[in-house]
């Protein structure tokens, strides 16, 4: 039986503008056949059993000629595979989605198309310029600045003017002279408000405004490159008043997240929200340790213990993961107290259904040993990472509590796409990175290297551990104000 093609349109750039439909169709996908333009956190997605073929084609040379792609369409549908093609924008908009289906559709291969979001009016708006406006004009009209090899621009200027519409050119960075001298030629006022917009809707966008007679000229002396977008029409000169997006807090910076991926939450999103480039660089892994002979006497005896210590929501997870391998639940906990050192694990303790019955004022290790000792007297069972931090045990030891230390996780340092960051970080100065943990950065140091240059860039700290830890490999840091996501956000937001 034959399989499937689906084209998909990944939206502009920004990884967001992906239709549900479309993230449907790419989870569902065991081929994935993409191009060039496509957002890497778009690709990111993509099912690790699915495979991935690049068929991203260079302004001037195809890497793969258009025949070929279409071959690989109709061979992998062939072979039973469900196949998504993902293009930039929307497939049918300049983007030989309709060829695509030619073949598919004389061989008999059903297919479907999920539209995306086009670049044509995305781009514009997130460069503040909404593609009509009623006080300005009544049609939008969307060309193609490409030339066929070795033919002049084929554009009846004389009509697209006469429209008094909005001229949206899409791939005419190289013949925007040519554009703009057709447009005034053909009666198009050389004051005509116009604008181009280079890799719209990225953290990188940039916007450059002039006239139809000055457009050209203008996106030359800015250096303005592939791809992007030109817009000629009184709307253009909304721009400056509607830039919401190139005003955003954090435009034009990079962020590194190093939070593990499951854990990585809605730190990422947040700061793309506020306009940052996010490098997305889980660097620590946790494996539970099992079995655990020590964990499982403990919880055998767990009626000796007044207080159980979490420090992680990683640890939390990992004694549930242990736990079920016991073929034990939360019954086993009996009625100790529970102690979290801070709302995260707290959280996680209550997804699991139990309450937190005690949660330091400052979420660190060694504010929950002070605290705690000033609770009991009883014994203390701490189930932790292995090699967890000694402030806890320190506390502990001071006040004359006696407690079982049980390692159930550890933790791996890894990412395989460290020389890339490292390249990343030494080509950008000032690049942020938030460290939630101490194992963050030293997960961070052992990947990139003890021998990277740490003062170039600034790390972000969860709380005083993370960024002594921090100081001492030589990364420049700031604090949250507290040991949380949130207080991270608002300090970084607070920088700029
Ligand atoms: N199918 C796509 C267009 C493909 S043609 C769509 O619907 O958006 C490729 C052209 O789209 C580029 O040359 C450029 O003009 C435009 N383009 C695509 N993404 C862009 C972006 N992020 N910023 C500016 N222009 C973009």
């Amino acid at each position: 039986m034959s399989g499937m093609v689906t084209l998909v349109g990944a939206g502009p750039g920004d990884p967001g503008l992906l239709t549900r439909k479309g993230l449907e169709a790419l989870e569902q996908a065991e081929v994935v056949v993409y191009d060039r333009l496509v957002a890497p956190e778009i690709l990111a997605l993509i099912p690790e059993k699915a495979e991935a073929i690049d068929v991203g084609k260079q302004a001037s040379h195809h890497l793969v000629p258009q025949d070929e792609i279409n071959r690989i369409l109709l061979r992998k549908a062939q072979e039973g595979k469900n196949v998504v093609r993902l293009k930039g924008g929307d497939p049918f908009l300049f983007g030989r989605g309709g060829e695509e289906l030619e073949l598919l559709e004389e061989n008999g291969i059903p297919f479907q198309e999920v539209p995306g979001v086009t670049s044509a009016i995305a781009v514009p708006a997130y460069g503040g310029i909404p593609v009509t406006h009623r006080d300005f004009t009544s049609s939008l009209h969307i060309i193609t600045g490409h030339a066929r090899a070795g033919k002049a621009l084929d554009i009846d200027f004389e009509a697209l003017v006469r429209t008094k519409g909005t001229l949206v050119f899409l791939m005419g960075v190289s013949s925007l002279p040519a554009i703009c001298a057709g447009l005034t030629a053909a009666g198009m006022d050389p004051d005509t408000p116009a604008a181009i917009v280079e890799r719209g809707t990225t953290p990188g966008q940039r916007r450059v405004n002039a006239t139809a007679a000055t457009l050209a000229q203008a996106a030359e002396e800015h250096h303005i490159e592939s791809p992007a977008i030109s817009i000629f029409g009184p709307v253009c000169g909304l721009a400056d008043k509607f830039d919401w997006f190139d005003s955003l807090p954090l435009k034009g910076r990079t962020v590194v997240v190093t939070r593990p991926k499951e854990r990585a939450g809605t730190l990422a999103p947040r700061l793309r929200a506020m306009g940052a480039q996010v490098v997305e660089y889980p660097c620590i892994e946790t494996v539970p340790i099992l079995p655990c002979p020590a964990m499982e006497a403990a919880l055998n005896a767990i009626s000796g213990y007044e207080w159980l210590v979490f420090t992680s929501a990683a640890g939390v997870e990992t004694v549930w993961h242990t736990l079920e391998a016991m073929g034990k639940d939360a019954r086993a906990l009996g009625s100790v107290k529970l102690a979290a050192i801070g709302p995260g694990t707290a959280k996680a303790l209550l997804t699991r259904g139990l309450r937190a019955d005690y949660v330091p004022e400052v979420y660190d290790a060694a504010h929950l040993g002070a605290g705690l000792a000033g609770l009991t007297q009883g014994k203390v069972l701490l189930l932790r990472a292995e090699l967890g931090s000694k402030a806890l045990t320190d506390a502990l030891d001071g006040a004359k509590i006696s407690y079982d230390d049980i390692a159930v996780y550890r933790t791996l340092y890894d990412n395989p796409r460290s020389e890339e960051l490292r390249d990343r970080l030494l080509a950008e100065e000032g690049t942020l990175v938030t460290f939630t943990s101490a194992s963050t950065v030293k997960g961070f140091v052992s990947t990139v290297g003890e021998d990277f240059l740490f003062d170039r860039i600034t790390g972000v700290c969860i709380g005083e551990q993370t960024a002594a830890q921090a100081k001492d490999y030589g990364i420049p840091v700031v604090v949250a104000e507290r040991a949380t996501i949130d207080s991270m956000v608002e300090k970084i937001r607070g920088m700029f």
